[in-house]
């Protein structure tokens, strides 16, 4: 029997299409008439092998990607290639550019700086306390990458329009948007997301590498550090996060069949941030945080008059069966996320109870 299922806002982990989770229940005991489950089967079998190489491709057609770019998973989520990414993509006496957007940036930025890289942070949003998206830099021709964050989770701020940054290959964490809409590869050396907030479980990431990036990688680098050890082994070097890779290739399939690709999906993450932004622009009580032209399409954070306030309705909220909407514990507030998975009808719930709250305590 099923329990009572709610309208999940969670940050990550957070929710996966209620088809997916179907899928994954139909299947989950006699995995394509194996005899057994996808966690029982061998990663060297033909299951699995199918699995990850059609996770690969159904990300290749999502994306348009060209036969220059790898797609790999590699497990540590996205903190992993925070340390990862310096190490196989800095290069000798050349500097790291970096736009610090948030703590996600923050913990990347900190990661090259212990390895001693000669970090360059072009521009940052922290004297308004990271609630915007900065504008004017100029990007170092020199650097060996540029690094930002595409959607800043916390704050609730994300990048419309990406950085220019002309011959150097731009790196970006796009762990809260990833596959939230479509995107132009080409200017890229490497995007990376940790797959729990819009793709799948977490405790992988995927990672998007373009081919000419893996010339990069250092011979002394440990095994598993490597770039190159994923890529030569369609990611299964060693054993991988098979449960994780088989739900994202789930949720790929989704997004491409039922949705009907990223243009859709986009208009549809649009749809239902703008009927909640303008929700709150229209209220005297919930107030936006971050500035306008800065919005996420993914994560709308906001407040009420007063802590005490935040704190009632976040509670009140869950017992009508909106779950997750309090504010990451660095900054306070509420934040709802409506990643691809939170449908329309999950925003309108939200929106009648926030308007329930406002009528009788605003
Ligand atoms: C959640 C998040 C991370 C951290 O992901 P882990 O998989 O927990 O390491 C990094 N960057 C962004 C933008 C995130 O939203």
């Amino acid at each position: 029997m099923m329990g009572k299922r709610i309208h999940n806002f969670n940050a990550g982990p957070a929710a996966l299409p209620f088809e997916v989770l179907e899928e994954i229940q139909s299947e989950l005991l006699d995995y394509k008439g194996s005899g057994m489950s996808i966690l029982e089967v061998s990663h060297r079998s033909k299951w699995f092998d199918d699995v990850i190489n059609s996770a690969v491709e159904r990300t290749r057609k999502l994306l348009n990607l060209g036969e220059d770019f790898e797609v790999l998973f590699i497990q540590g989520g996205a903190s992993l290639q925070f340390c990862m990414i310096p190490m196989n993509l800095g290069l000798k006496g050349r500097p790291v550019n970096y736009v610090n957007t948030g703590t996600w940036s923050t913990k990347a930025i900190k990661e090259a700086e212990i390895q001693g890289k000669d970090v360059n942070v072009i521009a940052s949003s922290e004297d308004k306390g990271f609630s915007y998206i900065p504008e004017d830099f100029a990007v170092d021709g020199n650097a060996a990458y540029l690094h930002f964050t595409s959607n800043n989770t916390i704050k609730g701020t994300q990048w419309s329009r990406f950085p220019d940054a002309g011959d150097v290959p731009l790196v970006s964490d796009m762990s809260s948007d990833i596959l939230s809409r479509p995107l132009d590869a080409a200017p890229f050396g490497l995007i990376y997301a940790g797959a729990q907030k819009n793709i799948g479980p977490s405790g992988t990431a995927m990672v998007i590498i373009r081919k000419d990036m893996l010339d990069r990688t250092p011979d002394h680098l440990p095994t598993m550090l490597k770039y190159t050890t994923f890529a030569e082994k369609n990611s299964m070097f060693n054993t991988p996060a098979c449960m994780a890779v088989y739900t994202i290739d789930l949720v790929l399939k989704w997004i491409d069949e039922r949705i009907g690709g990223l243009q859709k999906m986009e208009a549809v993450n649009r749809e239902k941030a703008s009927m909640l932004y303008d929700f709150i622009d229209q209220s005297h009580f919930f107030r936006g945080t971050a500035e306008k032209e800065s919005r996420s399409l993914m994560n709308v954070t906001f407040r009420l008059p007063n802590e005490a306030l935040e704190k009632e309705f976040v509670a009140e909220a869950l017992e009508e069966g909106l779950g997750g909407l309090k504010g990451h514990r660095s900054v306070g507030g509420c934040r709802a996320s409506i990643y691809n998975a939170t449908g329309l009808e999950a925003v309108r719930a939200l929106m009648g109870f926030m308007a329930e709250f406002e009528k009788k305590r605003g």
